[in-house]
């Protein structure tokens, strides 16, 4: 707007009288953060509606001991979660979130004065959809001539009878009093006070809040109203970093090769339910991050959490209920033989502990382990994990470390069509005891994910790891099971990874999704291993199984149950592997689709007789998929196939969502 600078500068030149007939300058009033990343409203969007939004203002201000409240302008913000803020019905499409006006949140009924001269231009009952309440706009002008206008928005009805259009209005006048629920768009009672530079055609109908794409533009049509105000510059504190600095900081203080996702990273300043939401409200799908297993802060989740870390935290050297309560409820789910609890922080701590339990036990170091497995960051998990030791950066296969062939009936050796696949994968497993048997070696055991989740979401043929669990035990080794990705309910059809295959591991391990974003890891295992790891060495781990971590391990086991989420995985899992299978007909570029439950893999490839990777083509789906405002990730020792984890709550909405987006984008591609 060219004229808008010019009107800014004018504004600046000039006094006015007192919006709300007192000053703005002292302690009297106070600066709220309405933002996306609020903590004054947290996620639950129930907190920003208009009883609890008003208790949490009330609270707000008696705390800083103010009866002022301001809304920041330019502030990016989710309150605004009624359909007129969509555009168009994708309630993934970008939302009006950048706030135009300023508020000052008062008691409904106090008085609201003209703070310049002008004249009536419009007086309108925006009632619903639209949601101002009733509203007055001014006409001004410079002394140049340049026309402008302010907005006063979420009245009491008393304007609309005080007012004729045309009106000349003095500063000082009486105007209006702030509105009370629900005749304001039940709002806390606040008037919004904007600077409109151009009505653009438009008058009531203005709009309040922009688009953040579009946010230079509709900052220029309003620009900041605290030049009218005269709020001091030093009480509105930045809580949120602009997004360049925050990159900024994070490339010159943490380690280069700590990755961030997508060539233009996300920042993500709120989790609600299936949903993230970036620094500008935008909402993501989210269908890659699997730790929030029942869907980003729970509340259930979030108040045991709250409640015992106002209580007590502390370590398990002193008796605690929440620890035995949580290993009594975890090995409700387990076999019996699986009986003896250790809880850490998280599943690299678990599986290093793991590795402790099996060498006390057989006294034995050599480990099988699976092709491009990934068990964990630490020394002796990179030293397990062929993803690592073989990948860029890698020292190798350590002596004691044997890699057995993934057994991926899709792309390995053994394919879909031979009966006897998963006994033929099993056998590269005897394979190598045999070699070391041959060497004169022992076994100490073998570790596995269930289902390889980094491998490419493989799903192992039926008889492979009943087949290698009697190999491994025959040969004196212990069985271990990473149940990191695939347990806790998640295939839907079983509670565990292991259950597919009709075998009882000797030890599990367990974390990320547990504690549903609270650092906690699990060892779970027989009472023969405990007792020869309980060898005189005290077991001791500072932060692991406190009385905090464990009550967020019991939400979450509540919240599965109670929700029933164990069947929607397998309902809404069943419903995306069949539409996508379908899929398949029409988009060449699919070679497979795989999984059990909310454990998804589609295998991209650019000849389905080849089975030449189709990598860059997987990279663009998720990119494109980004765009489209849905979260998902790549895998495999390939990078071509597409992983989909979502959280336990996934809906069919959000699956018929994602598959519109998914078979949109698929048409884009061309091998
Ligand atoms: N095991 C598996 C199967 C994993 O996927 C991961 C992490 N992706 C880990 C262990 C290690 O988990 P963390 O980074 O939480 O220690």
């Amino acid at each position: 707007v060219p004229h808008s600078q010019r009107v800014v500068e004018w504004l600046a030149q000039q006094t006015f009288a007192p919006l709300v007939g007192e000053s703005l300058v002292g302690d009297t009033c106070y600066v709220l953060d309405l933002s996306v990343s609020s903590r004054m409203l947290g996620a639950n969007p129930e907190n920003s509606t208009c009883g609890p939004m008003t208790r949490l203002i009330e609270d707000a201000l008696w705390a800083a001991g103010s009866h002022i409240g301001i809304g920041r302008y330019d502030e990016p913000r989710l309150i605004y979660a009624n359909d007129l803020f969509a555009t168009g019905g994708d309630p993934l499409a970008e939302r009006r979130t950048i706030h135009l006006g300023l508020d000052v949140w008062m008691p409904a009924g106090t008085p609201i004065y003209a703070p310049l001269d002008g004249v009536v231009h419009c007086l309108a009952n925006n009632a619903a959809p639209l949601d101002y309440g009733p509203l007055v706009i001014l006409r001004h002008q410079t002394a140049a001539g340049e026309p402008f206008y302010t907005l006063y928005g979420h009245l009491a009805e008393d304007v609309l009878s005080r007012w004729q259009i045309g009106q000349a209005v003095q500063a000082g006048d009486l105007l209006a009093h702030m509105g009370p629920p629900p005749i304001n768009g039940d709002w806390p009672p606040h008037v919004h006070f904007q600077i409109i530079t151009d009505l653009l055609e438009r008058d009531a109908d203005f709009p309040g809040v922009g688009l953040a794409s579009q946010r230079p533009v509709w900052l220029s049509l309003s620009p900041d109203p605290n030049v009218v105000l005269g709020v001091p510059a030093d009480r509105f504190p930045t809580l949120e970093l602009p997004y360049e600095e925050t990159l900024r900081q994070r490339r010159s203080r943490l380690g280069g090769n700590l990755s961030l996702t997508y060539s233009h990273p996300l920042k993500i300043v709120r989790g609600w339910r299936q949903y993230l939401y970036d620094d500008t409200g935008r909402a993501y799908l989210d269908m890659y991050n699997n730790v929030p297993h029942v869907g980003h802060t729970h509340p259930r989740i979030v108040k045991a959490v709250q409640e015992q870390v106002g209580l007590l935290t502390t370590n398990t050297r002193y008796l605690h209920d929440n620890i035995n309560r949580y290993a009594e409820r975890l090995c409700a789910h387990l076999p019996e033989a699986l009986e003896v609890c250790y809880f850490v922080n998280s599943a690299s701590e678990a599986n290093e502990l793991a590795l402790r339990l099996v060498r006390a036990y057989t006294r034995q170091t050599n480990l099988i382990v699976m092709d491009t497995a990934y068990h964990g960051h630490t020394t002796a998990l990179i030293d397990i994990s062929p993803y690592k030791f073989n990948g860029p950066g890698g020292e190798g296969r350590k002596d004691w470390v044997h890699v057995a062939p993934v057994p991926d009936d899709y792309r390995g050796p053994y394919k879909r069509d031979d009966p006897e696949r998963g006994r033929k994968y099993a056998a590269h497993v005897a394979e190598i005891i045999a070699d070391l048997q041959a060497q004169g070696q022992g076994l100490c055991g073998f570790i596995a994910e269930s289902l390889p989740s980094v491998g490419g979401q493989i799903v192992p043929p039926p008889h492979y790891l009943e087949t290698v669990y009697t190999h491994v035990r025959a040969a004196g080794g212990v069985c271990i099971a990473d149940e990191v990705q695939v347990g806790f309910g998640r295939l839907g059809r079983c509670f565990w990874g292991f259950e597919l295959q009709e075998v009882v591991p000797d030890i599990i391990v367990l974390g990320k999704p547990i504690g549903n974003g609270q650092p906690l890891g699990a060892v779970i295992t027989t009472r023969a291993i405990a007792e020869a790891f309980d060898n005189g060495m005290e077991f001791f781990s500072t932060f692991g199984g406190n009385p905090v971590s464990c009550a967020a391990g019991l939400a979450l086991l509540d919240v599965l149950e109670e929700e029933q989420l164990q069947a929607n995985a397998l309902t809404i899992g069943t419903f995306l592997l069949d539409s996508m299978t379908a899929l398949m007909e029409r988009h060449p570029v699919i070679g497979d689709v795989r999984g059990v439950g909310l454990f998804l893999g589609v295998e991209l490839v650019k000849d389905r007789e080849t089975l030449e990777p189709a990598a860059e083509q997987a990279s663009y789906l998720i990119n494109r998929l980004r765009d489209h405002g849905i979260l998902a990730g790549t895998d495999g020792p390939h990078h071509n196939v597409i992983k989909l984890r979502p959280s336990m709550i996934f809906s069919q909405a959000d699956a018929e969502l994602f598959l519109r987006a998914f078979d949109s984008i698929l048409g884009e591609i061309t091998l």
